[in-house]
């Protein structure tokens, strides 16, 4: 298993260089360029320029309403072949097991997830999971006496998570589910939203599905600080590069993450979408799809610490916690 681990860890690794990973990443074709999925505002200002696989990718933010986007961006269509396990290349490289199946050390971390939602949502509910993967997740809230759907757009992965976790599957893209209007009581979507070309129209599509006070759980990575580093506390820069010895700079993943969330943003695009009390949140932990080694988690672990003090410390202005979770209620 720690082979398969340190091969994953290569290939999602941004200074490994493309023909050195095991990850077959297609070739991007044209980009295309798209205007601000929150606002439609057209004019944006560059934030920085990172080179991925081949393609030098902008990160932009819209100087309308300060969301950050890549763009321009791969299309629709490389996105569906780069998640294809087919073509990434990653199941006949590592095993097909380990591209869906979580490291058994996140289950804690979606356990923690789950007891939060427990307590807004009694036992018996009806809750669907959009990007569903591995079905992981779907499995859990079903154990746990909740009425639960797994919904991705990859019949692999649905077909992966009916055989291992028994749970009831939907195919449908996020965009355009397979579902009646009002019938869920809880929605959940993890480390979804920044893949999808079209946040808010997800975001409604959403909100059509649950029920008249249904909820919605939302987990994206935050890129508050990244926007801080890049922008005042750009002397930072070369510190992270020696420290992290990732001469590329931040993670902004810019090739396969669309949108840069902030908690501000986060929770305007809920209340477009006809959402009320949107609210970021941070649950602790590490619910990558990598798997962290010590090192890594301690950071992170220290980080998250000192990130959840300065949030206290400046009564909730500064959030600079890693991840987001926000919920809102229909
Ligand atoms: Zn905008």
């Amino acid at each position: 298993m720690s082979a398969e681990i340190h091969a994953h860890e290569r290939v999602t690794d941004p200074t490994v260089h493309p023909s050195d990973a095991l990850m077959k990443v297609p070739s991007f074709g044209p980009l295309e360029d798209a205007p601000c999925g929150l606002c439609g505002g057209a004019d944006s200002r560059l934030l920085v320029v990172q080179h991925w696989f081949g393609e030098d990718f902008r990160v932009v933010q819209c100087t309308t309403c300060g969301m950050i986007r890549t763009n321009p961006r791969p299309s629709p269509e490389w996105k569906a072949s780069f998640y294809d396990p087919r073509c990434n290349g990653l199941a006949e490289t590592v095993g097909r097991d380990f591209v869906y199946a979580p490291a058994a050390d996140r289950l804690p971390s979606y356990a923690r997830l789950l007891r939060f939602i427990l307590d807004f949502v009694p036992r018996g509910k009806r809750l669907i999971d959009v990007g569903a993967a591995s079905c992981v997740f779907a499995g859990m809230a079903r154990d746990a006496g909740l009425e639960a759907v797994a919904c991705d757009y990859s019949s692999d992965a649905l077909a992966h998570g009916a055989e291992h976790y028994k749970v009831e599957t939907l195919q449908s893209p996020a965009e355009a589910i397979a579902a009646p209007d009002a019938s869920f009581d809880v929605v959940t979507i993890f480390h979804t939203i920044e893949h999808l070309p079209a946040p808010l129209e997800v975001l409604r599509e959403l909100h059509r599905i649950l029920k008249p006070g249904g909820m919605v759980f939302l987990e994206t990575p935050n890129y508050t600080l990244h926007a801080l580093i890049q922008t005042r506390l750009r002397f930072l820069m070369p510190v992270y590069r020696f420290l992290t010895k990732k001469p590329l700079g931040l993670p902004w993943v810019p090739f396969d993450h669309y949108y840069h969330w902030t908690p501000r943003h986060l929770c305007d695009a809920l209340e477009r979408a006809g959402f009320r009390q949107a609210r970021a949140r941070h649950i602790f932990g590490y619910r990558s799809n990598t798997k962290p080694n010590v090192l890594f988690w301690s950071a992170y672990m220290v980080y998250d610490v000192l990130a959840q003090l300065i949030y206290l410390a400046t009564f909730r202005r500064y959030d600079l916690r890693l991840v987001l979770l926000a919920t809102a209620v229909k």
